[in-house]
């Protein structure tokens, strides 16, 4: 069994709130949201932070970025705004080590973060 938590969601060994998927991500809500509309867009292979990323793996990070664009259209977010985030490491706010961009939004957000 894998120690990556999302991998884990990836291959359905633990339930998540998948809202889309295709051959490279998977997008599904924040089990603790933090917007009304809270997303992760993760990539289907283990990229533990945007330190470990290669040139190779760029295709995902493209990929997870067309895939946030269609999920904010999907929520209803897309006129409104919403705001995209990806955490590295400690300082950053990660505590799942498995790359995900958060898609937030449905509310006016501040800036800048705390
Ligand atoms: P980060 O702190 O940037 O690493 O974000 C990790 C996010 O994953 C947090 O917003 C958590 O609420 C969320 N999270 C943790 N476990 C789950 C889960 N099983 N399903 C959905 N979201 C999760």
């Amino acid at each position: 069994m894998s120690d990556d938590l999302f991998l884990r969601i990836i291959q359905r060994e633990i339930p998540a709130d998948i809202v889309y998927e295709n051959d490279q991500v998977l997008a599904f809500r924040d089990i603790e949201p933090q917007a009304p509309v809270h997303i992760l867009v993760i990539p289907k292979v283990r990229i533990p932070t945007v330190n470990d990323l290669t040139p190779e793996q760029a295709g995902y990070v493209s990929a997870m970025f067309l895939a946030a664009k269609e999920v904010a259209q999907q929520e209803g977010i897309a006129d409104s705004g919403y705001r995209l985030v990806m955490n590295c490491n400690e300082d950053g706010g990660q505590s799942v080590y498995h790359i995900h961009l958060h898609v937030l939004g449905g509310r006016a957000l501040t800036w800048p973060p705390g």
